[in-house]
């Protein structure tokens, strides 16, 4: 069995430390923010910032890959989620009419709920393990190889001290920067591919009015033109968010981060008009992001993989278009697939 050192304690990085211990594995979460996601969601949700994961408080769907991931292998987390307010939603019920039923139609369930709600359910599984060692506030600042063409790591630094590990998780997220650390340590820099977005988000959070269970089920919740669109999504505990995707190039987006201005400009997409006419409440100012690039970060070149002993899960491997709703089921199932694996020799080619 394996000792598994994971750099990050995001989603990639609590499910794959979570799935490791429950395959027999041990695990360490190195996590540079001294803070960790609790049971007290709004706080931990509205009042958080999160500098290194920009997108945290930006609304999340999680597909029916990332359910199928969680109900199979980590069915106490599932049930922790829906116990905290998850919902779930069958995509075929957007239609009046459902299509002839096909096989796997089953497993088309959207889950509804802030990605927080994720974090907090690992988290209270995380801790139960007697196999893993979270420890916050306790930056990844170096990783130890022995050498070689392709060098093997073998552990990690930080600046309470030295960690050996038989496989490095890396776990960092979108701004992690494991790249410099790999560099310091002597090794070639892997290829990345990388493709602009050109979105930039704009999204608020309301809540549904007293009384108010289900926001209106008609008009479908994303339309878009040309320049702009703008999606709704129900999330858990009657929270929805509005989201205004505009294009990088224009330069009037910035106006979207007055609140008169962006549900002036929400409203004349249909779903914006019909949930933000329910008078709901709203509980956060216009939080913006940008940068949002399809990227493929996989530790190899032209001549194979860089590095051994060290794998990327979740945003750190790839991140995709977030329209797509992709990146937590991508997650998961890396996290998955490492933790089905990581007994294997790293220095193997298998
Ligand atoms: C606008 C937007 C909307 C999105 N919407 C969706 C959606 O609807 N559905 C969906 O499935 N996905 C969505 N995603 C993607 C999703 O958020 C991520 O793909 C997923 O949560 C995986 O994140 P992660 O754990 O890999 O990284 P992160 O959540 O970024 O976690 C990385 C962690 O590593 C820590 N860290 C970084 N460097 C170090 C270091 N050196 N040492 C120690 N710790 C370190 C950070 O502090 C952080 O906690 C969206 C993304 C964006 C940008």
């Amino acid at each position: 069995m394996a000792h598994v050192l994971v750099i990050g304690g995001g989603v990639a990085g609590l499910a794959t430390a979570l799935l490791a211990v429950r395959r027999g594995h041990t695990a360490e979460v190195f996590e540079r923010d001294t803070r960790a996601p609790g049971a007290a969601l709004d706080r931990d949700f509205f009042d958080w910032h999160r500098p290194g994961v920009p997108q945290a408080a930006q609304p999340h769907l999680l597909l029916g890959a990332a359910r199928a991931v969680l109900r199979a292998e980590l069915p106490d987390v599932y049930a922790e989620m829906l116990r905290l307010g998850a919902r779930e939603r069958h995509e075929l019920d957007w239609f009046d009419v459902r299509p002839p039923a096909r096989s796997g139609d089953e497993d088309l369930v959207l889950v509804q709920a802030r990605r927080i709600v994720l974090e907090s359910a690992l988290t209270t599984a995380l801790r139960a393990e007697p196999d893993a060692v979270l420890r916050y506030g306790e930056p990844v600042t170096a990783l130890t190889t022995a050498g070689g063409p392709r060098p093997r790591v073998t552990g990690l630094g930080t600046p309470r001290g030295g960690y050996a590990g038989d496989l490095v998780v890396d776990a960092a997220g979108r701004r992690g920067g494991s790249a410099a650390l790999l560099a310091a340590a002597g090794c070639r820099p892997g290829t990345v591919e990388r493709h602009r977005t050109g979105l930039a988000y704009f999204c608020r959070w309301y809540r549904l009015p007293d009384g108010v269970d289900e926001g209106p089920r008609r008009p479908w919740t994303v339309t878009g033109g040309a320049f702009a669109g703008c999606a709704v999504f129900p999330s858990d505990n009657r929270l929805f968010a509005v989201t205004v995707f505009a294009h990088t190039g224009d330069p009037t987006r910035g106006a979207l981060r007055d609140p008169a201005v962006f549900e002036a400009a929400a409203r004349t997409f249909p779903p914006g008009a019909a949930w933000l006419g329910l008078g709901a409440e709203p509980l956060s100012a216009v939080l913006a992001i940008a940068g949002l690039d399809n990227r493929w970060s996989p530790l190899a070149d032209g001549r194979g993989p860089v590095v051994s002993g060290m794998v990327p899960v979740g945003d750190a491997l790839t991140h995709t278009n977030p329209t797509l709703g992709q990146g937590t089921s991508l997650a998961l199932w890396a996290a998955d697939r490492v933790a089905r694996t990581a007994h294997r020799d790293p220095g193997s080619p298998g």
